[in-house]
């Protein structure tokens, strides 16, 4: 059985759309059994969230637009589409009361003046109570046999609005009596993703992106064999092709540099939304609708042992905090009390270093966190900084953390000097380095100008657009 997930851009017009039904019409003749999951077309969510925020502050115009233009948006597919009358009729209709309801919550929220985290999750999961009815009617007109299935029913949440997270046992008991009567009839479900509700039914969402999270849950739910996130790029790459123009598919994935990746702000699966996946061992893999034939990656439990470095991620717009002083010897308690204060303000850490000499520690946060980090921690630290055990809490902005990924780096001797090589060779200065005890990763931080460089000589460094470290673009995976 496959569970395939279709993202906003896959779904974001009429010919994407086409697309996407026709991947599914191929994949239904290879796998007997496939649940399809979707997105709100591209750009929805976004829209509905707008007009609940302008309704908060009294704004109704921008509701009232958004009702017209995703009604056209949506009419646009069916139009294109779909030739059964009574089809368009009652997909029409769908729409308008969907966008109906639109316009109720709007005006409630206007007349409360406040949108709850509750209101806005029923408000931005219209987006896909209007994209999988269109994906299913869509298929339809192919002669596929498709029903929407509103995931309302089926994933039960905690009550976490704007983030949900599943309740395993409850859903996967309504999956298997949803799902699997439509699946053994030959018909295709089409799932809205990205919502749920609480047991007592009131919806939610599982957070923006969310759809993922629904396909990894069916999936895990019912054992699937093989997940596959249908999107608008050709997998994962060793480096983002505006940086490296050589970049190229990574064939395969272990779970573990999948998420190393997701953590440093590749675009792959956000670890959480893999989780069910992975506890099931099932694998995902990441393709492009719009070349479907083309390379994508799979992601499994032990990817590929091939290989040390396998792909590089940069993440922009962060700030190194260094908290330094020779009075720091031997003081128990400055790390501890160090991440205490920043976790306080509720800040993330992304990386941290420490000298052995004990002289200094730095960490790095989002830029947009930076000032009130160091605030935070002169206060914290006005002891002793006023005995001068503590010279002084700094902060360097602007800096991008670049990170080197790969399972195989583990025991492998040499893969430091050769970056390291490779970055003093172009003059490319490393202000601080941390490597995480997975060893699936070595993260360095460097400035804002020198960021794509490092990427590129590292990328050379190891090869990643030829052969030696991973598999040739003739050997890439097809399905
Ligand atoms: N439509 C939702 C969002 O834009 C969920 C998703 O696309 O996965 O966040
Ligand atoms: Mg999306």
């Amino acid at each position: 059985m496959l569970v395939m997930k279709f993202g906003g851009t896959s779904v974001g017009s009429p010919e994407a759309m086409k697309q996407a039904a026709s991947v599914v019409g191929k994949m239904k003749s290879r796998y007997e059994k496939v649940i399809v999951v979707t997105s709100a077309m591209a750009g929805v969510t976004n829209r509905l969230i707008a007009a609940a925020k302008a309704a908060e502050s009294g704004d109704l115009s921008t509701y009232q637009e958004a009702q017209k233009e995703l009604l056209a948006l949506h009419m646009s597919v069916v139009e294109k589409l779909i030739t059964d009358e009574y089809e368009q009729a009652t997909l029409a209709q769908w729409f308008k009361d969907r966008l109906d309801e639109l316009g109720r919550l709007c005006q409630s929220i206007a007349v409360l003046g406040e949108l709850t985290p509750r209101g806005l999750d029923v408000v931005s999961g219209l987006g896909e109570r209007m994209s999988a009815p269109l994906l299913a009617g869509v298929l339809r007109s192919m002669d596929i046999d498709a029903k929407q299935v509103d995931a309302t029913r089926l994933i039960v949440t905690d009550n976490s609005f704007g983030n949900a997270s599943p309740i395993m046992d409850t859903t996967c008991e309504k999956c298997r009596q949803v799902l699997v009567p439509m699946l053994e009839s030959g018909t295709v479900p089409v799932v809205t993703g990205f919502i749920g509700a609480t047991k007592e039914g009131i919806p939610t969402t599982l957070g923006r992106g969310g759809s993922d999270y629904s396909a990894s849950v069916i999936g895990a739910c019912l054992d699937a064999d093989e997940i596959q996130i249908w999107t608008d790029v050709n997998g994962v790459m060793t480096a983002n092709p505006s940086v490296v123009p050589g970049a190229r598919t990574l064939p395969r994935l272990s779970f573990t540099e999948a998420a190393e990746l997701a953590y440093f702000g590749a675009k792959v699966l956000h670890p959480k939304t893999m989780l069910p996946a992975v506890e099931k061992e099932i694998p995902v893999r990441v393709l492009n609708t719009f070349d479907p034939d083309g390379p994508n990656t799979l992601i499994s439990k032990d990817g590929a042992t091939d290989g040390s470095v396998k792909a590089i991620t940069a993440i922009k717009d962060m700030s190194l905090i260094n908290v330094e002083g020779k009075g720091m010897i031997g003081v128990p308690g400055i790390a501890a009390r160090t991440f205490g204060t920043v976790a306080k303000h509720g800040i993330s850490v992304l990386m941290i270093s420490q000298a052995s000499s004990e002289q200094s520690i730095c960490f790095v946060i989002p830029s947009e966190s930076g000032r009130l980090a160091v605030k935070a921690l002169e206060e914290e630290f006005a002891r002793e900084l006023a005995r001068r055990q503590i010279d002084r809490v700094e902060i360097m902005e602007n800096v991008v953390v670049v990170a080197v990924v790969g399972a195989g780096m583990r025991g492998t001797p040499g893969i430091a000097a050769r970056l390291f090589g490779a970055l003093g060779e172009h003059g490319l200065n490393v202000i601080a380095i941390a490597q995480g005890s997975s060893e699936a990763n070595i993260s360095l931080v460097v400035t804002k100008e020198d960021a794509d460089e490092t990427v590129r000589r590292i990328h050379e460094a190891f090869d990643l657009s030829g052969t030696e470290s991973g598999v040739s673009a003739t050997s890439a995976n097809r399905i």
